[in-house]
């Protein structure tokens, strides 16, 4: 028997009439099978398969796309093209390069320009959204190097991928999230009137715990500025942490309740609070649903 095996992957990409649009082989491997670390596929080989596949698949998409738009919708002309341009899709797979081509729109209809390129309409967003997920988790548990790092350790992101564009990933979908959230703070306690609609869990079962400090600004030294975190704890599941900066925060009530959502609380519930009474502290938590108690360190509290 040889000792070399030859893996050809064989890709077949076919459209829902059953015309193939690809069939090809997409990558060989020769696998020898004498030595332990040669036994299965390396992380470079699956890098490559993951890689190509990913190639094959978007520029397919693209394609079936840009067909789909060649014709006039309204009266089924064939558009007359005006050349192409270079656009790139980022992946969790790597870069996919595409040709993006111009169309001129047919007369039939008014339009406010007389060319269009459909692929605009597809790629909303150059980066893809799970490569931006992937780089936000890591990049917020670790630093953008290492994150830079374990991505280029596992998956075939682009050889251009760098701690710079990890950050600028994070601010970007961080950015975002403060849109979802709102600038306006609300008062947890307007949303009382719901807590009937879920069922109600006793306020014993929910203890949130937030405690304020101080920690020098690293660009100027003279100055600090507050973190408050917390942690949740729920009788029916792990405690969980969380961590916001108050001064940075355009609605730290919102941001908090938020968070605590996130953590699976029902948050228009009654809780148990429990602070050092802290007057920055006090401020986020002076809103909770009616029959909250917050409880200082050595003595209790009714909210409101
Ligand atoms: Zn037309």
């Amino acid at each position: 028997m040889p000792s070399t095996l030859r893996v050809q992957l064989q890709l077949r990409i076919v459209s829902d009439d059953d015309s193939v649009i690809r069939d090809e082989v997409i990558l060989q491997l020769d696998k020898s099978s004498d030595r332990l670390e040669t036994v299965g596929l390396c992380l470079e080989d699956s890098k490559g398969l993951l890689g190509r596949l990913q190639h094959a698949v978007v520029e397919a998409q693209a394609a079936a796309y840009v067909n789909r738009h060649r014709c006039c919708s309204a009266c089924g002309r064939h558009l007359r093209g005006k050349g192409q341009y270079p656009i790139v899709f980022r992946t969790a797979f790597g870069h996919v390069p595409l040709a993006s081509p111009r169309f001129y729109r047919c007369r039939c209809q008014p339009a406010d320009s007389r060319t269009f390129s459909p692929l605009t309409e597809l790629f909303t967003e150059h980066t893809a959204p799970e490569l931006l997920y992937l780089e936000s988790r890591w990049a917020s548990l670790i630093s953008f190097g290492l994150t830079t790092a374990l991505l280029k350790d596992v998956l075939p992101v682009a050889d251009t991928t760098n701690p710079e564009t990890v950050r600028q990933h994070l601010h970007k979908v961080a950015t975002r999230q403060d849109a979802d959230l709102g600038t306006s703070e609300l008062d947890l306690s307007d949303d009382g009137l719901t807590a009937g609609q879920a069922s109600p869990v006793p306020r014993e079962a929910i203890i949130v715990g937030i405690d304020g400090g101080y920690l020098r600004n690293w660009h100027d030294k003279r100055k600090k500025f507050e973190v408050i975190v917390g942690k949740s704890i729920v009788e029916d599941r792990d405690n969980r942490y969380f961590g916001l900066v108050r001064s940075q925060d355009a609605a730290p009530k919102r941001r908090l309740r938020a968070v605590l959502e996130r953590q699976g609380l029902p948050v228009d519930q009654p809780v148990t609070m429990l602070t050092d009474g802290g007057d920055s502290v006090r401020a986020l938590v002076n809103d909770l649903p009616a029959g909250s108690e917050h409880h200082l360190v050595g003595s209790t509290l009714p909210c409101g």
